[in-house]
């Protein structure tokens, strides 16, 4: 029998919680209301529960009940922010700025608005990772409405200076929209600080269940006007209709609550466990190389490449640690990475990578296990490769 992989790819997605599936049970079975019901007590105590859960994820941005808009995911969270800024705001001006690092719910969506007509610029990025501040400004035109930059990168943990930018934006009156999908419960983001205008969440990154998301829409200074992409029976404002997933959404808040109170104390042990992790690596190995910014990152994520293996056979060989592989960073395409090319790797050393994502149930022997096991690998990759040769001679 062989036994699971350790499991480092917390940036896909991470388990559920059991105190968070201790709380949705119930909305499953014997509380199983429609939130929508007026009209009797299964309605309300859905209604009630999805109250509660609203409350709690606007806490983990310091944001209030009545900004929170449940989505599907931040999938939906980044299309509704999107678009429904560009449709409500076309007579204002039609141009967006965003960041080619971007997970690819925000630039999918910005290539199909360019091709109906909305101007898009994609900002690059330095070595680290961020972009600067200067070419953010000096992108801004008449026309610009929308600001969308992450908070934290999903393939190299990278952080992007969002207060600054949140600055940017509100001086030039523009609305400042943040992905927020892997820095949200991982370190400190509040709506206020960071003058967010919208910002997309999901659940499944943070402990609680799949298919389930918010959007924070800024209500007042400025309020931010939206256009809703899915019609139907009104429900969230109108932006965003649909029977609410009670039992998914009652999982969120909960996962939200308990990520506001082991964020100090778990971000300081993830980081000391990556820190111990890269420095296991770079004992054992030669010639490897950090993606992205280690000073502006989030605590759980390593990102490295390997000089003078293949990108394919790394990841053919990788058995006993679950992670992803820059040579196939999203699951779903085949597509090298579009954020370790925009940092200059090339396509080798941008195939030869690895994201470790270490979360809630990680432990040191897990980091020293796969520590050990990566650097074997990678010796014995080497040791065979064709692009030795090349690799002893850069
Ligand atoms: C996972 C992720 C998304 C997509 O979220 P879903 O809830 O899976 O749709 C968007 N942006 C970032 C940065 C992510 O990490």
């Amino acid at each position: 029998m062989t036994s699971d992989p350790i499991y480092l790819d917390y940036h896909a997605t991470t388990p559920v919680d059991p105190r968070v599936l201790d709380a949705m049970l119930p909305y499953f079975t014997e509380r199983f209301g429609n939130a929508a019901s007026r009209s009797h007590p299964f309605g309300w105590a859905a209604k009630e529960a999805v109250e509660e859960a609203r409350a709690q994820v606007a806490a983990l941005i310091g944001a209030a009940g009545r900004d929170i808009v449940f989505t599907s995911g931040a999938t939906e969270s980044n299309n509704l922010a999107i678009k429904g800024v560009v449709d409500a705001y076309r007579p204002k001006g039609d141009h967006v700025i965003t960041c080619v690092t971007e997970h690819h719910s925000v630039l999918d969506t910005c290539r199909h608005l360019e091709q109906r007509g909305t101007r898009v610029t994609y900002l690059p990025v330095q070595a680290d990772g961020r972009l600067r501040l200067d070419e953010l400004e000096a992108a801004i035109i008449p026309g610009t409405i929308l600001i969308s930059i992450m908070a934290a990168n999903n393939e190299i943990g990278v952080l992007q200076p969002v207060e600054a930018i949140g600055a940017v934006a509100k001086e030039r009156g523009i609305l400042f929209h943040t992905d927020a999908a892997q820095a949200a419960g991982k370190i400190d983001i509040d709506v206020t600080a960071v003058q967010a205008d919208l910002v997309s969440l999901t659940a499944h990154k943070l402990y609680g269940p799949k298919g389930v998301g918010a959007l924070y829409v800024r209500r007042r200074a400025p309020q931010v006007a939206l256009t809703e992409q899915v019609n139907g029976g009104g429900h969230e404002r109108g932006l965003r209709s649909g029977t609410l997933n009670v039992p998914g959404i009652v999982g969120f808040g909960r996962a939200a609550a308990l990520c506001r109170d082991d964020m100090p104390a778990e971000g300081a042990r993830l980081a000391a466990l990556r820190d111990r992790l890269l420095a296991a690596l770079r004992h054992e190995l030669d010639d490897i190389q950090v993606n992205g910014s280690l000073e502006h990152r989030l605590p759980q994520n390593l990102n490295v490449s390997f000089g003078g293996i293949e990108g394919e056979s790394l990841l053919m060989a990788l058995n006993e640690v679950a992670v992803s592989s820059g040579a196939a960073c999203t699951s779903a395409s085949r597509e090298p990475s579009h954020v370790l090319k925009a940092i200059g790797r090339d396509a080798d050393l941008g195939a030869a990578s690895i994201r470790f994502g270490l979360g809630r149930w990680t432990t040191a022997d897990e980091v020293e296990f796969a520590a050990g096991y990566v650097a074997r690998l990678v010796r014995q990759l080497r040791e065979i490769s064709p692009l030795r040769e090349a690799s002893s001679s850069r």
